[in-house]
């Protein structure tokens, strides 16, 4: 059995379509595979549900997640993941961006014996530009700063094998960053190119704020080299200063007026604001860190289901 797997937050307007072209795939792929399609409706505060619903009076095979409200892309997709029983599941968003004709060519490959097959965009039209760079430098940052091999340009849509979505369902972290922990699980991954589509209807629901936070989410979950950015920082500071009081030393000792010893005022100033400064980017970085482990103290559920429906 193939899953589709649908996060829908405010999508009222794309779900119609939108099943209409996953219906279209999997009743290609029908005489070889069942499906169900999980539609997840993240607290919407439109027709969402709805919509969904009247889909499936129409069509079978679908399940309605209903969260009790809203949680995030991540999460949504979650609990998605976690209702989902195929042996293959596929995650797309739900605003007809990923194109669900690809789920052919995913499936094509999880045959030839790949356990996750990740869509690559090759063009993303529609975006804005500053979308487009932030994006382009979050993927090669992140590609820096940590040692899981997360391909570049690549989102969440992609195909999995049943043991792949196990290993995600018993890693019970809570600032998800999917598509990393889709790399961290390993297995053999493969990629297939795509031309990313416009929105079909409606506006981003990622707007800069939640784009800042899930790229923390991203980098603090797979990274701990900023955590670190204070002791290098400061061990380098430490040997200019070093290698200062020695000049200052010797200076002292021969009556040589040391550089910019009289005046002082310019480098005292640029010298405490400066460290200032470095000092509460260090701060901050261990706040961002500190905030996630007392989320993940907590322990609380990752989301609340308030009904699942099926047709
Ligand atoms: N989404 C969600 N919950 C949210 C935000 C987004 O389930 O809190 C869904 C949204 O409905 C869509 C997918 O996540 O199906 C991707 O969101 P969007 O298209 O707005 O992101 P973008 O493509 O602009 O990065
Ligand atoms: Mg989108």
């Amino acid at each position: 059995m193939l899953s589709i797997v649908v996060p829908l937050y405010n999508e009222a307007r794309n779900v119609s379509p939108l099943v209409e072209r996953i219906g279209g795939v999997v009743d290609r792929l029908s005489a070889a595979y069942d499906h169900e399609i999980v539609l997840v409706n993240d607290g919407s505060s439109d027709d969402t549900g709805t919509a969904a619903r009247r889909e499936m009076e129409r069509r079978s095979h679908i399940i309605l997640v209903t969260l009790s409200r809203n949680f995030g892309h991540q999460l949504a997709a979650t609990a998605g993941l976690e209702i989902a029983r195929g042996a293959a599941v596929v995650l797309m968003d739900g605003d007809l961006q990923d194109p669900p004709e690809l789920i052919e060519a995913f499936v094509a490959k999880w045959r030839e014996g790949f356990d996750v097959v990740y869509a690559v965009r090759r063009t993303r039209p529609g975006e804005s530009p500053f979308k487009l760079f932030t994006a382009r430098l979050f993927y090669r940052i992140i590609k820096r700063l940590t040692k899981v091999s997360i391909p570049v340009d690549a989102g969440d849509f992609r195909l999995m094998s049943r043991r792949v979505v196990d290993a995600l369902r018993r890693s019970p972290e809570r600032n998800r960053f999917l598509r990393g922990m889709v790399s961290w699980v390993g297995f053999n991954q493969t990629a297939v190119e795509y031309d990313r589509d416009v929105r079909h209807t409606g506006t981003t629901k990622y707007p800069l704020s939640k784009m800042i936070r899930f790229a923390m989410d991203g980098i603090t979950s797979f990274s701990d080299i900023p955590l670190r950015f204070a002791s290098y920082f400061g061990f380098i500071v430490s040997a200019i200063a070093f290698l200062y009081a020695i000049y200052v030393i010797v200076s002292k000792v021969f009556n040589v007026r040391p550089l910019a010893y009289t005046p002082g005022w310019a480098s005292t100033i640029v010298a405490v604001l400066f460290l200032g400064g470095v000092q509460l980017m260090s701060l901050g970085i261990l706040g961002e860190y500190l905030g996630r482990v007392y989320d993940e103290v907590k322990g609380r559920p990752l989301y609340l289901i308030s009904e699942v429906e099926r047709s």
